[in-house]
């Protein structure tokens, strides 16, 4: 039985399938691949240029041991269509069969038979899981402070960055504690909006103005009031 290596987004067994059944169809003409057997089919995915494309060796190659045992490389886009699979399979095993392109049709595979092939498989059937891989959004800081914020109406983080022109700059505050008072070195100001959320988490615990304020008695603003 052919062998595929494959590290396309197509499933390997449903490509198998697929193949096995195009040879069979070819070998009503061409007769069986002698070396069907041996073949192997290295089928990798195409992200760049065209859609597919693929490579075969001439007829029958006896590899060395340590030599690559790939017999067919083919590049498989995820948008490719089952003809465009179909016939560019069709056409590399041409090669494997032993000719060259002038001596067969670019597409082998004739309308008819192309038509039996649709009506035996489905694209979407042939494509594995991982082509349906959506990649997780990663976490925003940003949305997860303005939870925070949403939660503690005393919490505020405005984006002062315009001011100092350096990058992002986010001062993070707590409204119920006298910021004229405080001292720089006490201003609490982030770089990222990680740096933002970390400093309100910690703002929450109130630990920080526990003991700034001497336990809520001095130092509070008007909004505490
Ligand atoms: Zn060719």
């Amino acid at each position: 039985m052919m062998k595929i290596v494959n590290t396309s987004l197509y499933d390997s067994k449903n490509l198998k399938t697929l193949f096995c059944f195009i040879h069979t169809l070819m070998s009503k003409q061409e007769g069986r691949l002698l070396h069907w057997k041996s073949l192997q089919i290295k089928v990798m995915n195409k992200t760049k240029g065209n859609s597919y494309s693929g490579q075969a060796c001439l007829g029958y190659v006896k590899h060395s041991t340590h030599s690559d045992q790939t017999d067919m490389w083919l590049s498989i886009s995820k948008e490719c269509s089952l003809h465009d699979i179909a016939q560019l399979f069709a056409h590399e095993l041409m090669h494997s069969y032993g000719y060259n392109h002038h001596q067969f049709h670019t597409d082998p595979l004739t309308i008819e038979q192309i038509k039996i092939v649709d009506n035996q498989f489905n694209k979407h059937d042939l494509l594995s899981d991982k082509a349906f891989y959506i990649p997780k959004v990663g976490k925003s800081y940003k949305k997860m402070t303005h939870t925070l914020m949403n939660k503690y109406n005393w919490l505020s983080v405005d984006d002062i960055s315009d001011i100092y022109c350096d990058g992002l700059l986010l001062e993070v505050e707590d409204a119920r504690v006298d910021v004229e008072d405080l001292r720089y070195d006490l201003w609490h100001r982030a770089k990222s909006w990680k740096g933002a959320y970390d400093l309100s988490v910690w703002l929450i615990t109130e630990e920080w103005q526990k003991e700034f304020t001497n336990n809520w008695t001095v130092n509070l603003g008007e909004y505490y009031e």
